[in-house]
């Protein structure tokens, strides 16, 4: 089976995103962590890439190497803010070398800690990346879902016809994390009426904390229900309790989705190990499990 014959599948994926480390101690533990993912089986990894090129060399000596691990199936995210088209050129051409052609195709959003804006790239918008990969090569891509907006767009009938342009080009979408089965659902009604029918994975995070919950949710405009900020902030004293209510409240969130009908679970991993396969365990009764790898 292919990737998207797993994605088309009846029975819903299961699929993460990792960072590539950034300190030696890092990669380390990534390194013993990974057997232990193949084994969750995900349908793909996918990597994240620092936007401007900060994780260049990181994010593709990682997904080599995961391309070179049994039962994993990586994933490179590629932004196109503030590169030339010679280097997107570049680097689409390492990963065919390396026999890597799977891309999620993204136009970049500054470090979290970083307050100045991206530079423009020769390509603005990541419908345009998604045109420079096609005339690439044959990679399957996938491309970014923003469910309750983009926060940086004024108009939402603006911001759902560019996404609807951008995966009518693509292979699947990946959303934004949100808190509220019913943003996903909304979501998907409006995409669908606009005839297209490409898989949408819904992705989901479990917080750890309410300071980097708030940093992201601002990047990204998901609204965080008020009832989660009151347990995240009652926890708040001890880091453990942190951990447990985030991976309670991702559990439940995919329950609903998966009882509702999904195409599978786009897990946030931010290379926390104990929640991804805590986050699996809750949901694995409700995914498939035995789908064949696609190398
Ligand atoms: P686009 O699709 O280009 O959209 C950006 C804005 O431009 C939107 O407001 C859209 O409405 C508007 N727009 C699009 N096309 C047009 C057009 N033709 N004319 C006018 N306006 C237009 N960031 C990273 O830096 N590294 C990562 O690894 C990374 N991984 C991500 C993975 C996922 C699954 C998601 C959901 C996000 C990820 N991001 C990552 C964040 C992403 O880069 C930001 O959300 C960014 O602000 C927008 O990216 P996009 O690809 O959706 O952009």
């Amino acid at each position: 089976m292919t990737v998207m014959d797993q994605l088309n599948d009846p029975r819903p994926s299961f699929s993460l995103e990792l960072w590539p480390p950034r300190t030696p101690q890092a990669s380390a533990r990534l390194s013993e962590a990974i057997p232990q993912l193949a084994e969750l089986k995900p349908t793909f990894v996918s990597i994240t890439y620092g936007a401007g090129g900060s994780t260049r060399e990181r994010t593709h000596e990682l997904v080599v190497d995961l391309a070179m691990t049994p039962g994993i199936l990586p994933f490179a995210h590629l932004s196109c803010a503030a590169h030339s088209v010679a280097e997107l050129r570049d680097i689409l051409s390492r990963y065919l070398n390396a026999k890597v052609t799977n891309i999620v195709a993204l136009r970049g959003d500054p470090p979290l800690a970083s307050d100045l804006p991206l530079p423009d790239g020769e390509l603005l918008f990541a419908s345009q990346l998604v045109d420079l990969i096609r005339d690439c090569g044959p990679f399957t891509i996938a491309v970014a879902a923003h469910p309750e907006g983009h926060p940086q767009s004024k108009d939402s009938s603006e911001d759902l016809y560019h996404f609807c342009e951008k995966l009518d080009k693509a292979d699947f979408a990946i959303t934004q994390f949100f808190f509220r089965a019913d943003t996903y659902f909304d979501f998907i009604d409006k995409v669908r009426k606009e005839r297209i029918n490409k898989p949408i994975l819904p992705g989901i995070i479990a917080p750890t904390s309410i300071s980097s919950l708030l940093k992201m949710s601002e990047l990204s405009g998901a609204e965080i229900p008020q009832e989660l900020r009151d347990a995240l902030l009652g926890a708040s004293s001890d880091p453990t309790s942190v951990r447990k209510v985030g991976v309670e409240a991702a559990i439940n969130l995919a329950r609903q989705l998966l009882d509702e009908g999904v195409p599978g679970i786009h897990v946030y991993s931010m290379n926390s190990m104990a929640s991804t396969i805590e986050i699996h365990e809750g949901i694995a009764d409700l995914c498939a499990s035995d789908f064949e790898y696609p190398q």
